[in-house]
């Protein structure tokens, strides 16, 4: 596999704030990735020091193997961004607002490429209105089209669905997959934990560094299970890491107990641990619970 973003120590002060400290990063080609973490966490730094608007103080950056400062045209050409709130020509049409990018970026077949993408963004009936009269919906449609109209190699979107309905929400994750599958690497920021299941890998941010990349799937394997056994109306409750290990131990506990009513097994969700990562509550190995499991009266 070939990195499109490599990105090594990257410090970035702003004053007395370090919103970037050392960060270290591997985004492969082809690959969905989403960075997460709270407010302030670095992703919009990252994102724009990686697309040449933001100078590290400190480090390195390759994106699709060029320095994004020094040869910040060349990068500009290969990728789209999506900014957080959408910059747009306000007094333009959504048609005029895609003829500005695609001059920009000598789009050959302009004409055609804006009818396809109009189309795709479902606008072509608001396409000569401008822009002030638009929905916030609207206008996060014509911010991913201005990001994808010149077919860039690797597209940069920061939080691309906040304040996007859920019909919405999915037809641009249509459009990312389908992208991704063509070639296209897609690195996004988000605080959508629904989206972030869809990502190829995750980076969990904290201060300006990442804590852990790895896939959703094992993410949630670091999560822990609450199992709940309901026997005589009580509930006998016990936390586990490695659930798939501990249950078999568990049952035999309660000798498979003929009056269990009900066991009720509780995984967490990528939620929960974006948020004991972020709390640091993995960074010592926590041990598996013995098996005197907690007990809840009902009522
Ligand atoms: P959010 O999830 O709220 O978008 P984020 O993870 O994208 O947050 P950044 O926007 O990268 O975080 O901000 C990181 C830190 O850098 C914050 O403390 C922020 O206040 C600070 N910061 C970012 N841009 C600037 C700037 N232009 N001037 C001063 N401080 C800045």
């Amino acid at each position: 596999m070939t990195a499109a973003i490599q990105v090594e120590g990257l410090v970035k002060h702003y004053g007395q704030i370090h919103a970037l400290r050392g960060l270290n990063l591997t985004v492969q080609e082809g690959e969905i990735f989403g960075l997460l973490g709270a407010n302030g966490a670095g992703k919009t730094t990252l994102i724009k020091s990686l697309i040449g608007l933001t100078r590290p103080d400190q480090g390195r950056a390759l994106v699709l193997g060029l320095d994004p400062q020094r040869h910040k045209n060349a990068v500009r050409r290969q990728i789209g961004y999506m900014p957080q709130s959408p910059v747009l020509y306000e007094d333009l049409s959504a048609r005029e607002n895609l003829v500005f990018w695609g001059k920009a970026h000598a789009i050959p077949d302009l004409k055609a490429r804006i009818e396809e993408t109009l189309a795709f963004i479902q606008l072509e009936g608001r396409a000569d209105d401008p822009v002030y009269g638009f929905s916030g919906g609207m206008k996060q449609r014509l911010s991913l089209a201005c990001a994808l109209l010149h077919h860039p190699r690797m597209l940069f979107l920061d939080e691309p669905t906040t304040g996007v309905d859920p019909k919405l929400r999915e037809a641009f994750w249509n459009t990312f997959r389908r992208m991704a599958q063509e070639g296209t690497t897609i690195l996004l920021s988000t605080h959508q934990m629904d989206e972030a299941l869809y990502c190829d890998r995750l980076a969990v941010m904290r201060d300006g560094q990442v804590l852990t990349s790895d896939t959703p799937k094992s993410l949630m394997a670091r999560g822990s299970t609450v199992v709940k056994v309901w026997r005589g109306g009580e509930a006998h409750t016990a936390r586990f890491r490695n659930y798939a290990a501990a249950l078999p131990q568990l049952l035999r506990q309660h000798h498979l107990d003929p009056q269990i009513e009900r066991i009720e097994v509780e995984h967490d969700n990528l939620e929960a641990v974006v948020l004991e990562l972020i709390n640091a509550r993995f960074e010592t190995p926590q041990p598996e619970p013995d098996f005197s499991p907690e007990v809840t009266h009902v009522g």
